[in-house]
């Protein structure tokens, strides 16, 4: 019997616009390689009036799964056969799996940030204060994974009052968590018992590196740790405070890696290779 050949790769990918500059593909193919999997991860730009077409391009290409970025993380919803419970609550996908003809949307943001809790902070977020800074995509997805993983508080402090006190609403709705709202005002204060502050906004995106957010840095105590979201570069100044204070700290970096190694295990079944995911990004960003 002749050995069996297959040309044939299976395919996943990224849609956005604009893509260009979405790193993904690089952590997703350096995992591909570790594993020896015949697995090619396509970084697609999509204008929002072409996604329907562009999810039918998906189910015809039998992509095993695809991750959405902006715009498309809240207008994919309406393409999707089935979408995951917390994903629905947050009215957000940012990762679509397929089981057998069905696509099903995933939020796998908060999930990689609580992942980065547990394995980087060895932080277990139950029965935490919690302080988000910020109530955008990122803060809904971090704020609905923490209230689902049994967080008691959950502060939210936003600039704009309506998105903040929308995303309240939700907590208490919708979960267990005991939610509030704080009005930015600058410079905010950490209240007392504060486990675990969040920078979840953009604040601090390249190329505006050195911003970082109007807080009163003296109320980051030494029990406390500290995250940002911020991925690009992730030592950010927010961070740099902190670790000044004597916080523990996490960075955008670990979420962003954890994230999509949650992807790729939805995907492929394969425990993903975490380490060389990191290491293939901390390369791409010149760490
Ligand atoms: P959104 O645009 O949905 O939300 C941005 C948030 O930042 C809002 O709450 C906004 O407040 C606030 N904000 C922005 N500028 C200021 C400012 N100058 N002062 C006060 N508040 C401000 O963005 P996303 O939530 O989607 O993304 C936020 C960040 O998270 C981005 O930098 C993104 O790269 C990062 N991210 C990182 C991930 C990771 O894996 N590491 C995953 C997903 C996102 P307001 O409502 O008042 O406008």
């Amino acid at each position: 019997m002749s050995p069996q050949v297959s040309y044939k790769a299976e395919l996943v990918g990224v849609l956005g616009h604009p893509v260009a500059e979405n790193p993904t593909i690089v952590m997703q193919e350096a995992a591909f390689q570790a594993l020896n999997l015949d697995w090619r991860y396509l970084t697609i730009e999509v204008l929002p009036d072409d996604l329907a077409a562009a999810i039918q391009g998906v189910r015809a290409f039998n992509m095993q799964g695809i991750n959405l970025t902006i715009p498309h993380k809240v207008a994919v919803l309406e393409h999707l056969d089935e979408v995951a419970s917390d994903a629905r609550l947050m009215g957000a996908v940012n990762t679509v799996r397929r089981e057998g003809d069905k696509l099903i949307g995933e939020n796998t943001d908060g999930k990689g940030f609580i992942q980065s809790l547990h394995l980087d902070a060895e932080t277990d977020p139950a029965g935490k204060h919690v302080v988000i800074l910020g109530a955008g995509g990122a803060a809904r997805a971090i704020g609905i994974e923490l209230a689902l993983a049994g967080t008691e508080i959950i502060t939210i402090v936003n600039r704009t009052e309506s998105r903040g006190k929308a995303l309240v609403n939700l907590l208490n709705q919708e979960t267990n968590a005991k939610a509030n709202f704080v009005s930015w005002k600058n410079p905010y204060l950490l209240p007392s018992g504060t486990d675990i502050l969040v920078n979840a906004t953009s604040i601090g995106l390249y190329p505006d590196i050195t911003a970082k957010p109007k807080i009163d840095y003296e109320s980051i105590g030494p029990e406390m740790i500290v995250c940002d979201v911020i991925p690009n570069p992730p030592r950010t100044p927010f961070l740099q405070e902190a670790e000044a204070r004597g916080a523990k700290t996490l960075d955008g970096l670990g979420m962003l890696v954890y994230q999509g190694a949650i992807g790729f295990e939805m995907w492929t079944g394969y425990k993903a290779p975490v380490e060389v995911m990191h290491n293939s990004l901390s390369a791409t960003f010149n760490l």
